[in-house]
């Protein structure tokens, strides 16, 4: 078995080490620094002497197997284990964290079902279907507290027996001896993670947001650093819309309703004057009603929806300035454009459309010819 030195240490960035054992991509030592992935944490990364170790995680036994970029060191190999501590202390924080909002959170009579550390965020899975947003709010200022408090984060091994007579918010999930994990005045927890001295080096914890995942809300948070850069990226967000809209920060919101009310009220008197153009650029082209009527039109071919009136036995060849085309004719009309023309697309009864590739000019020219030649 492994000495686990993180377990009762977290804070061990270093120690002498010994392979005992070397598995298909790693090694395991006689005493080890390096957490093994678990519990919705990263494993350990870091160095072995001049090895690198990209990952721990636990083998077939549970223990930590030392993932070894390249050649692996043979058994009995001595050196020092180093770890990448920023990494570490990262994921640690993060832990921590969550530890403190699972319990903030029970506080409020809201279970943790599942937790996950990431690289942008942690998220904690909560037993509800909802939980509102006034009290993740609640939990976030509470977070702030606990943090502004520094409370000592504290650890005790005890039998199983002791730990469950504390009553923990979570049942315990091994068996025999268990390290519980305190967090002064507020929690209790049977733990074999790494964790923080203090509340108060997690800096600050933010909520940002929830989903909906397996009939369970999700809460979403963000610590420490992340936390910061997550403030400071909104704030430049805000400051930005702000210049855009020339709008003072609490009036962003309705000078971008404003905007997109008018762009909506825009767009429907634009489809309107399409429809006035289409139906000019039809009555021009359609002066001598001679058949067919083939034409190039400024305005979106859909503009002359519900004006080429369906069955009226006109045949119509439009193409617009947007590479649409729209054909009202008889299919055996559209069949033959579409084996002679560049034309992709299909329809129903006598109205065909679809996109049309190369010169328009040439397109119109050829179809001219080909429409007057089946017409005469
Ligand atoms: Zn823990």
């Amino acid at each position: 078995m492994t000495d686990k030195l993180y377990y009762s240490d977290s804070y061990l960035k270093s120690a002498e080490a010994t392979v005992v054992a070397v598995e298909n991509d790693g090694i395991i030592l006689d005493r080890t620094v390096f957490y093994p992935e678990g519990g919705g944490q990263p494993g350990d990364k870091g160095t072995f002497g001049k090895w690198k170790i990209v990952d721990t995680r636990k083998n077939a036994d549970g223990e930590p197997l030392h993932i070894i970029e390249g050649d692996k060191p043979g058994i009995g190999t001595k050196a020092t284990l180093s770890l990448d501590w920023e990494h570490r202390y990262f994921y640690m924080t993060e832990h921590s964290a969550q530890h403190l909002v699972s319990a903030l959170l029970f506080r409020h009579g809201v279970g943790t079902v599942a937790v996950h550390q990431g690289e942008r965020f942690f998220t904690v899975e909560t037993d509800k279907e909802d939980v509102s947003d006034d009290v993740l709010l609640s939990v976030e200022d509470e977070a702030g507290k606990a943090i502004r408090a520094s409370l000592a984060i504290t650890q005790r091994e005890m039998s199983h027996k002791e730990a469950e007579e504390l009553g923990m918010r979570r049942s315990i999930k091994v068996e025999g001896d268990v390290k519980v994990v305190f967090i002064e005045s507020l929690d209790a927890v049977a733990c074999g993670g790494v964790h923080l001295r203090s509340t108060g080096e997690i800096g600050e914890i933010q909520y940002c947001g929830s989903e909906r995942i397996r009939s369970h809300i999700r809460t979403i948070w963000k610590c420490g650093d992340l936390s910061v850069q997550y403030r400071r990226r909104n704030k430049e967000i805000v400051s930005s819309l702000s210049a855009l809209f020339s709008a003072e920060d609490e009036h962003i919101i309705s000078a971008a309703s404003r905007i997109v009310q008018e762009n909506g009220e825009l767009k429907h008197e634009l489809k309107k004057a399409e429809k006035r153009i289409a139906a000019m650029e039809l009555s021009v082209n359609d002066n001598d009603g001679s058949i067919p009527v083939i034409f190039r039109s400024s305005v979106p071919v859909a503009s002359f929806d519900g004006i080429i009136v369906e069955n009226d036995g006109k045949t119509v060849f439009i193409v617009d300035d947007y590479g649409h085309f729209m054909f009202h004719g008889t299919k055996e009309g559209f069949d033959i454009l579409k084996a002679e023309l560049p034309v992709k697309g299909g329809g129903r009864g006598n109205i065909y459309r679809g996109s049309v590739s190369g010169d328009v000019s040439s397109i119109l020219g050829k179809a001219e010819v080909l429409l007057n030649g089946r017409s005469s």
